[in-house]
């Protein structure tokens, strides 16, 4: 098995979501690990409008994550 991390921030949102499609399409070739087990781990993608660089956190709300599963849950 194989892993991949990536956390990167753009200025440019089109960008974010380039990154974010293209994971988000390879998701269908990626595992989970220990899938229901106590240790599992279920592989995901997200993006959000990232405030750090403002001094504030990031309001759970506007996040868009993708989990292998293939449930997307988009709360906006
Ligand atoms: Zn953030």
């Amino acid at each position: 098995m194989f892993r991949v991390r990536i956390d990167e921030s753009f200025e440019d949102e089109a960008d974010a979501k380039t990154l974010f499609d293209f994971a988000s399409k390879m998701r269908a070739k990626a595992s989970n690990i220990n899938e229901g087990k106590d240790n599992e781990e279920i592989g995901f993608v997200e993006r959000h409008e990232c405030k750090h660089n403002e001094g504030f956190s990031c309001p759970p709300e506007i996040f868009v994550k993708v989990e292998v599963e293939r449930k997307i849950r988009v709360i906006k």
